[in-house]
């Protein structure tokens, strides 16, 4: 072979300019490696639907008459490493050029830069054309604009620029946002669709990755593996989503049920994040299902779900690409609790917790509403060291890929960056949790009560956590009214809900 061209297990992008044409001086590359498998613990689910879409796109790209070395964790030869796999395949071939996709991932865009520096050949990289933009896009957008990363103002430059639900310059309805319309919480009685699930048989390797003794966190039914994991059932999940979920995404986006692991949630990001599909032909069927069903699906629910696609993600993604590797560390709360060992299990009395980690360990899956205002909230109230919290997301969530984990957990959910991705920290007392699922009616705790027997952890640690953090928080303009509503308590009270506070603080194990 003349090149070898390596694909990460996160790059199976079919429709790559790459694959357009065949060439037998071409070596493509795959690999199941140690290195990745234990930089942290992940889900049994989330290593074998990798390793098993890996191996069906491997097998793509031999069918379509192209040259493919695929190294299965059980190989022999298999170093256990990307770098040395590929400089072995390197002096094997006599290969004279190397290749590789953009990484989406900081820490394999070291390794491969070092590698090229070191591999005395020819080297060259390409992009992976999956996003909408590219690394530095949003540093662009944002360095002569605004003070601040406001996704609002990124959002409608993207609408803006890639002519998305616009009528010329202008929004096709005219109002950005819908948000207001959105977040309602279920109807008693309502029974949200039932999500589509596959039937994929992983037991070869869920069985190696027992035998390699890999650590890994929740359960699998090794022969029935419900995510998909070729391009395939990513479309047909994308089907399923725009004729049975997209007609009340917006609607329910924010609401939780006991039980309910998905509600009308799109599952997808498993698919995007691998590549199996792209964010193009995502949001392109979520437009063409409501131009053919303007009655069943409203404007504000597909708005809603672009949003996500279009802001969010990209927005995430130039996030990270801006402020790493300094995002990792950030801690600007100085928080430095250990993550209660319940987080592993869901062995809370608790019930929104319990709920959301026992879904997240069966499903390696929990919503958006889950995790930031119910995991997420929780471990910002009881000021928990943010490396701890990534190591948690990073490991439980199917779709969880260090760019898009990283500023969504750091970032969003622990106001570890001071603001940088939220305008404020997303914290909430019982009310919100009450008032958008129906986890507490059958609790253990009361969630009115915010001192006392049975008082609901989430009331006081959330009087705590503006207690504790008056300095850094009080003149943001977002936050005011909480500080407001705190002066206006009268001393006992105070001093009573920050007395129940550090009792659930120093009990955190048990609570
Ligand atoms: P839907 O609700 O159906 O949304 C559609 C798509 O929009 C998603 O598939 C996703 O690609 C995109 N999207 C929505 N919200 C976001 C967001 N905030 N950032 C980036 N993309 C978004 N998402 C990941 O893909 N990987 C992660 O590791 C991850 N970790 C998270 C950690 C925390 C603490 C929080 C609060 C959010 C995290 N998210 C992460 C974002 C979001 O929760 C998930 O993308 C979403 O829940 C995936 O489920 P879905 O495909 O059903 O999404
Ligand atoms: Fe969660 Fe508190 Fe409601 Fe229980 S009462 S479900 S702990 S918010």
């Amino acid at each position: 072979y003349n090149t070898l061209r390596l694909i990460l297990g996160d790059q199976l992008n079919r429709n790559h300019s790459w694959f357009s044409t065949t060439c037998d001086e071409t070596l493509y590359v795959l690999m199941e490696v140690r290195t990745e498998t234990d930089y942290t613990w992940h889900h049994i689910q989330k290593i074998a639907a990798f390793f098993c879409a890996m191996r069906g796109f491997a097998n793509y790209l031999k069918e379509s008459g192209h040259q493919v070395r695929y190294f299965r964790l059980s190989d022999a030869d298999n170093l256990q490493d990307i770098p040395k796999n590929c400089g072995q395949l390197i002096k094997e071939h006599h290969i004279k050029k190397f290749e590789y996709l953009l990484p989406d991932e900081y820490r394999v865009d070291e390794i491969l830069k070092n590698f090229c520096d070191e591999a005395g050949i020819e080297t060259s990289f390409a992009d992976t054309e999956h996003f909408y933009t590219h690394r530095s896009e949003l540093a662009e957008f944002f360095k002569y604009k605004e003070k601040g990363y406001l996704m609002e103002s990124f959002y409608r430059y993207m609408r803006k620029k890639h002519n998305i639900l616009m009528k010329g310059d202008e929004p096709l309805t005219g109002q950005w946002n819908y948000d207001h319309d959105n977040r309602k919480k279920l109807p008693a009685g309502h029974k949200p669709v039932n999500p589509l699930v596959f039937d994929n048989d992983v037991s070869d390797i869920v069985d190696e990755i027992l035998s390699h003794q890999i650590v890994t966190i929740g359960s699998v039914d090794k022969k029935h593996l419900i995510w998909p994991v070729n391009r395939e059932q990513a479309l047909e999940l994308l089907a399923f989503f725009c004729n049975e979920c997209l007609s009340l995404f917006g609607t329910f986006q924010d609401a939780m049920m006991p039980g309910e692991w998905s509600v009308y949630h799109s599952r997808l990001s498993f698919c995007l994040n691998t590549k199996m599909i792209s964010p193009h032909e995502v949001i392109a069927s979520a437009i063409k299902a409501w131009e053919g069903n303007k009655q069943g699906i409203a404007y504000n629910q597909l708005e809603g779900f672009v949003r996500q696609i279009l802001g969010w993600r990209e927005y995430m993604r130039g996030i990270y690409w801006l402020k790493m590797p300094e995002f990792e560390t950030l801690n600007f709360l100085e928080h430095n609790r250990r993550l209660p060992a319940w987080y592993w299990t869901g062995e809370t009395r608790m019930n929104c917790l319990r709920d959301a980690i026992k879904q997240s360990l069966q499903f390696a899956y929990a919503h958006h509403i889950q995790r930031l205002m119910v995991t997420g909230n929780f471990a910002l109230l009881a000021g928990i060291l943010p490396d701890d919290v990534d190591q948690w997301y990073l490991g439980i969530y199917i779709d969880a890929i260090h760019w898009v984990e990283l500023t969504n957990t750091r970032g969003m959910s622990q106001f570890a960056d001071g603001g940088l991705v939220g305008t404020k920290p997303y914290v909430s007392s019982a009310n919100y949790i009450n008032n958008m699922s129906h986890y507490c009616t059958t609790c253990y705790y009361d969630p009115k009560k915010r001192t006392g027997d049975k008082a609901c952890p989430f009331n006081s640690l959330y009087w705590n956590f503006y207690d504790r953090h008056r300095a850094k928080l009080e003149f943001n303009p977002r936050i005011g009214m909480a500080y407001k509503t705190w002066d206006k308590m009268d001393a006992e009270t105070k001093s009573g809900i920050l007395l129940q506070a550090d009792i659930y603080l120093e009990n955190l194990e048990k609570i």
